[in-house]
């Protein structure tokens, strides 16, 4: 034993320094790339080597996924720049005016790696390992020369549960644990709902400016104590392709600095080397632009950072090895490693050659900022009274952000342009109106929010071309030409005393999410509530039609409880409630008649599994779970045939195909269902499953094709072109609103929609056409010719009564991405009304 020791001693003494570190390789107990590493392996490695290397590595853990896997970050830097790392970190905050005082000395270059965002991409969370390994390897001398100057950060995975999701299902499916290339194998035929998103099967490389997820949050709160110089983003494509990096395709916002467009293309010159020596294949100014604010390539580039993305050809269908007949090769898991892995160097010696000048430029962007901001308005107001709950919701936004904000704190009148009318108007300001100042670290990626029309310099997009906040969060914002400065942000606190005498009933609003949240919280707590169908009057003062009426009669059980769980409830969500003394209303119907009807809590399911889309089920998911915290019950579509359908309420299928879920014996049960009393809600593309359909109302517009009138024939090489005619991305409409029906309660007959597809329904004949466009509904964004054709005079939202049951059709998805924060009263209308 002792001899073994002995040797072991002096082989470790015998290897330089660097050995101490285990290879990939050596430490897994198989080759990088012969399969997938389970995500806790790779956190295993990676300790292991911070372990191992106390004075250049730093682990900082910055939280958990929805499914309970770390998230955390690798600092490796040389012993100098990490024995100093605080100091590092808040100087560079000092540079840029978000912490006080002056740096005490020069600031290396922060380079933030990102891998496996989306997690069937799953060469990236490998390639890290490499990176790591090599950023440690002391003979390493390009990775020794890079730390001299750069501190680098390795987030070795963004996704852990998309990943695990694909690496446990591929490692189960993988052929005598070696990869079988056939390209029709198991193995290449990942199943619903794939591993590219997280646990609510959301998008994270979407997520970065609205941050609903738990992983952005807590990875965008850290990002945002660092505030690196650099961000990379490491992505697959469809497995026949090359490899994509910048510089980056048309269109560039046009806020994008000069240096940052330069620096674009400085990366691509470091990654030519590497693929153009190994006569790799690769593509630039292709595909991927720099536009939509919420990728992580954008949102950091809008933070003034260097921002980009990479992409491997590959992806989920590749597995560890795929023959691909276009190439006549077989794609490997190693050769996507190296790739990677190349960039990933390429990257850091990009900045590492130029990490003086790169701070220098990242100082200047941030101190223009503060000093002299882009854009025509240098303050942003958002008017706020009888708003709070949305401005309440904006201000969260704000704050993930890093933005700072205040209050108008005087009253004051002044020419201002509505951000969602775009037209000019004089507005009078009220006190505790919120003001945004742009002279602001973060007033690019302020300006870029709150933009309602940003230029679009080509149309062939990869994603949604317009997304001002005002739009989003339904609020009336104005812009102005004006420096102000605003007064310090005070919370207005909510509070709902129990009044001394008993009351009658309360009265609250219905406009908000927090109303939504409100509702479901008395709904658990078993209170029986109402609700308003019609506007009305009490003491002066008016309440819109949705209004909630919580009466006494009916919760007589709970006695003097009743006053305490509705108080505090409604101080929970910072709800104003109303008592009321007496049933009887001035104007209006009192709450005893029949306009003012129950409200009862439904038992609600959504269709999941094959067909359906993954995004848009996952939308609703995270609706209910954790943005209303109500139950729902997620049901595969192949199970529809079998429900128990009297013990269901309301069911919603979100956008997919349902050709094959809905058979005709299942769409008979579903009918029958509806017919007593049960309610669908059929979103985007299901409602194909009912256009023109026996007993359906909903109709496909008769088309009287003019297109291509001017031209008689469209060139091929226009093609992508030639499409984007057809196609709204993601544009804003107007949307005008039945406003007494209670699909439309919260809202003023009007909402602002971001509309992503032609929709091309008639109005409805026999239903109630509760939104919907008419001729110039267009406001922002681009949408193609043809499209804006087609989304003249449509359907959005459609009810139909169907014996005691209703369908509701929603050509338009308003909880698209969990960010347009104005549709989800409508889609809580839909579900609770
Ligand atoms: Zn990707």
């Amino acid at each position: 034993m002792k001899k073994i020791l002995f040797y072991f001693f002096c082989a470790c003494l015998s290897t330089p320094g660097f050995a101490q570190n285990p290879t990939p390789d050596s430490f897994l107990g198989y080759p990088l790339g012969s399969r997938f590493t389970f995500h806790a392996t790779i956190l295993d490695y990676v300790k292991t080597l911070a372990e191992k290397n106390p004075s250049k590595v730093k682990l900082i853990p910055y939280g958990s996924t929805y499914e309970g896997r770390p998230l955390m970050v690798a600092v490796v830097a040389s012993p100098e720049n990490l024995a100093r790392l605080e100091t590092i970190r808040t100087d560079n905050l000092k540079s840029i005016g978000l912490l006080e005082g002056s740096p005490s000395d020069k600031v290396p270059a922060l380079a933030w790696l990102s891998y496996n965002v989306h997690g069937n991409e799953a060469v990236s969370s490998e390639a890290v390992m490499r990176v790591m390994y090599e950023l440690l390897n002391t003979e390493n001398t390009t990775t020794q020369e890079i730390l001299k100057n750069t501190v680098v950060i390795l987030d070795p995975c963004i996704n852990p549960d998309g990943r695990e999701r694909y690496t446990q299902w591929y490692t189960r499916v993988m052929a005598q644990s070696t990869p079988n290339a056939t390209p029709w194998a198991w193995e290449h035929n990942e199943p619903w709902p794939g591993g590219r998103f997280n646990h609510y099967l959301f998008d994270l490389n979407r997520d970065w400016a609205w941050q609903l997820q738990k992983e952005s949050q807590e990875r965008i709160q850290l990002y945002n104590q660092w505030m690196p110089h650099l961000h990379a983003d490491f992505h697959e494509m469809g497995s026949a392709s090359s490899y994509y990096f910048p510089p980056a395709s048309k269109p560039f916002h046009k806020d994008i600095t000069p240096w940052q467009r330069e620096f674009n293309g400085i990366l691509g010159e470091y990654s030519r080397k590497y693929f153009d020596k190994n006569s790799w294949l690769y593509f630039t100014r292709n595909n991927y632009d720099l536009f939509y604010p919420s990728y992580g390539d954008t949102w950091p580039t809008y933070n003034g950072a260097i921002g980009m993305t990479y992409e491997q050809g590959g992806g989920g269908r590749a597995g560890a090895a795929i023959a691909r007949e276009n190439e006549n090769d077989t794609l490997t898991l190693y050769a996507r490693i190296d790739h990677h892995f190349a960039t990933s160097m390429s990257t850091l010696e990009s900045i590492s050659s130029r990490a003086d000048k790169t701070v220098q430029e990242f100082v200047k962007y941030h101190v223009k900022a503060q000093n002299d901001p882009i854009g025509a308005f240098k303050s942003y107001l958002v008017k706020s009274s009888g708003n709070e709950g949305r401005v309440h919701a904006l201000i969260d936004l704000l704050k993930k952000q890093g933005i700072q904000y205040g209050l108008a704190g005087k009253t004051f009148s002044s020419k201002a342009t509505n951000l969602g009318t775009l037209s000019e108007e004089n507005v009078k300001f009220e006190e505790n109106d919120l003001l945004i100042s742009a002279f602001q670290t973060k007033s690019t990626l302020l300006k870029i929010l709150f933009e309602a029309q940003p230029d679009l310099e080509d149309s062939v997009t990869y994603d949604i071309t317009s997304w001002g906040l005002a739009y989003a969060y339904g609020l009336t914002a104005y812009g102005l030409k004006d420096k102000m400065t605003p007064a310090a942000y005070r919370e207005t606190v909510v509070d709902n005393p129990i009044p001394a005498q008993a009351p009658y009933a309360y009265v609250a609003n219905w406009n908000s999410l927090a109303d939504l949240r409100f509702l479901t919280d008395l709904f658990a707590k078993n209170i029986r509530l109402r609700t308003s169908n019609v506007a009305f009057e009490m003491n002066g003062k008016t309440f819109a039609a949705g209004t909630l009426v919580i009466t006494r009669k009916g919760n007589e059980a709970l006695n003097q409880n009743f006053d305490r769980i509705v108080t505090e409830a409604a101080t929970k969500y910072q709800i104003q409630l109303t008592p009321a003394v007496t049933g009887f209303v001035t104007k209006g119907s009192d709450f005893g008649s029949g306009d003012v009807v129950p409200l009862t809590a439904p038992k609600v399911a959504v269709v999941g599994g094959n067909g359906v889309s993954p995004l848009a089920l996952g939308e609703v998911w995270h609706f209910f779970e954790q943005q209303i915290n109500y139950p729902l019950t997620v049901v595969e579509g192949d199970m529809l045939g079998y429900l128990p359908w009297d013990e269901l309420d309301v069911l919603i299928l979100p956008t997919g195909n349902y050709g094959r879920i809905l058979s005709e014996g299942t769409m008979n049960q579903l009918k029958t269902w509806i017919r007593g009393g049960g309610k669908l809600i059929a979103m985007e593309q299901s409602l194909n499953a009912f256009a023109d359909k026996p007993e359906f109302a909903l109709k496909r517009k008769k088309s009287d094709d003019k297109k291509d009138k001017e031209a008689p024939f469209a060139l091929f090489g226009n093609r992508e072109r030639e499409a984007a005619s057809d196609d709204t991305p993601g544009s804003i409409y107007e949307l005008k609103l039945d406003s007494t029906h209670p699909l439309a309660f919260g809202y003023n007959g009007k909402y602002f929609g971001l509309i992503r597809s032609a929709y091309n329904f008639d109005y409805l004949s026999d239903g109630w056409n509760v939104g919907y466009l008419e001729k110039d509904g267009y406001r922002a964004g681009f949408v193609g010719q043809n499209a804006k054709e087609k989304l003249k005079n449509t359907l959005i939202y459609g009810v139909q009564e169907m014996g005691r049951g209703q369908v509701i059709f929603m050509a338009d998805n308003p909880l698209f991405r969990g960010f347009w924060y104005n549709g989800k009263v409508i889609f809580g209308n839909a579900v609770f009304r």
